[in-house]
């Protein structure tokens, strides 16, 4: 077995890694797990419109881990370059990935015109991506070829995300994808691993130790309770997937017990379609024991919430009368609908800004995070006086220690090898030496387009 990678190695985001697996007959093949985008402000300048450094004809098949665009985004793009396999998914995975590459796309042909550069793909190649999409179910075998074989395998990071495993003629690895937060209200637990040579593992939190779940709910309860005594406005920038419906669900919890009615208004075109697919494959979700005994119950609506699709619906906003919440995109204040409601809320000192995720270096996001009074938005200068809070453990990834507890299989020995992808330079480094100490085994960091041989 070989491996090399072709993205996610020096950053959170590009994912993609080429396997060479042996059959039985002792003939190589290739596939990719993810085939990710890199992830800036801006497409045109970024290194997705590199070609490929393999022959994406000789590629028989892709693993998708989970839908989100740092591990789908190239997808279209190896169409293009004439890949001619098929692409593995879980079936929820399938309905979120549809979303996800439409939106990409779109934002992509804005900024080519933007920057006056070509787009990454057409149109026909992302239609392509779906047409070759087979779906497949957690634990069931694909046979890659003989003696070749992947598993998907339950992660709890997003609706139907794996980490997938692969066993050729001599060694078996594991690809984590991205694996979940421990304590997550609305997904199952990510499921421990058998033993296996090799774990190639992300990294995203190596480094860091998340709040718990009621520090969490704490937080949030504060929040709601600070603007329905104040009659004012509380707005959560929140990413679409996930983020949304563990918000969503929480909420609903809080507000059952303060008994006190107030407008939710999930104000997001794309989380209001992923969470139609939380509803439809509510059967891959798992929820708490004592919510689960209410009958047709449909999570993650309540009669407080009003989703407001076009943008008509998203006007009525304005006019409704405090207090309110507002959930709406982009979740790093880079875009979307969230724009508005911060020019039109953030210059009154009773309104209040709840941020629930990372923002990255250079958004709107990290600099109301960092505490600025005044910030530019769409050309208009706008004053900070509301109230701005963050709370960290919104986050859909494991911490160190979650990641540690996973990588030790329950029936056998620790890895020979474990290699950290998807992560921050400093993140890597504290968790390879953390793993060295802990589980006394060899760990590799790859660089971009490293070959390793297992
Ligand atoms: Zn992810």
């Amino acid at each position: 077995m070989k491996i090399s990678f072709h993205g996610g190695v020096e950053g959170v985001t590009g994912s993609c890694h080429l396997l060479t697996g042996i059959d039985s007959e002792g003939a190589e093949h290739k596939i990719l797990v993810d085939c990710g985008m890199f992830q800036a402000e801006q497409m045109c300048a970024t290194k997705n419109g590199d070609q490929f450094e393999f022959d994406a004809k000789e590629i028989e098949a892709v693993f998708i881990t989970h839908p989100h665009a740092d591990h789908t985004g190239r997808l279209p793009k190896l169409m293009k370059e004439g890949f001619e396999g098929s692409v593995y998914m879980l079936e929820p995975c399938l309905g979120l990935t549809k979303l996800v590459l439409e939106d990409a796309f779109h934002i992509m042909s804005e900024d080519a015109k933007r920057c006056g550069s070509s787009v990454l793909y057409e149109l026909e190649d992302l239609v392509e991506v779906f047409e070759r999409t087979k779906t497949v179910g957690y634990h069931e075998q694909v046979e890659i070829a003989p003696g070749f074989i992947a598993l998907f395998h339950e992660a709890g990071h997003v609706l139907g995300s794996s980490y997938i495993s692969f066993q050729d003629k001599d060694k078996k690895v594991i690809f984590s994808g991205d694996i979940g937060n421990d304590e997550v209200p609305i997904l199952p637990d990510t499921e421990p691993i058998s033993s296996a040579d090799v774990v190639v593992c992300e990294s995203t939190y190596g480094g860091r130790h998340h709040e718990d779940r009621s520090t969490r709910v704490d937080k949030l309860r504060e929040e709601i309770e600070q603007v329905i005594k104040d009659k004012a406005t509380l707005m959560i920038p929140a990413f679409s997937i996930e983020r949304t419906q563990e918000l969503l669900y929480e909420i609903d919890l809080i507000l059952k017990d303060v008994k006190t009615s107030i407008p939710i208004f999930l104000d997001s075109p794309m989380a209001i379609k992923a969470t139609d697919l939380y509803r439809h494959f509510n059967h891959y979700l798992k929820f708490d024991a004592n919510i689960l005994q209410e009958k047709d119950r449909d999570f993650f609506s309540f009669p407080n919430l009003r989703e407001t699709l076009s943008r008509d619906e998203s006007k009525t906003i304005n006019d409704t009368p405090t207090p309110k919440i507002i959930i709406a995109g982009s979740g790093m204040m880079s875009g979307g609908r969230i724009m508005h409601h911060l020019i039109r809320y953030l210059p009154d000192g009773k309104n209040r800004l709840l941020i629930i995720g990372y923002q990255a270096k250079g958004t709107l996001g990290r600099k109301i995070y960092e505490g600025a009074k005044k910030v530019k938005i769409f050309r208009e200068e706008v004053r900070v006086n509301a109230q701005v809070n963050a709370i960290g453990s919104f986050s859909a990834h494991g911490d160190t220690a979650k990641l540690t507890k996973w990588l030790q299989p329950t029936d056998g020995k620790i890895p020979e090898k474990i290699v950290l992808v998807h992560g921050d330079p400093e993140a890597k480094e504290l968790f390879a030496t953390h793993l060295r100490h802990n589980l006394k085994t060899e760990v590799l960091i790859p660089r971009l387009k490293e070959e390793i041989e297992l």
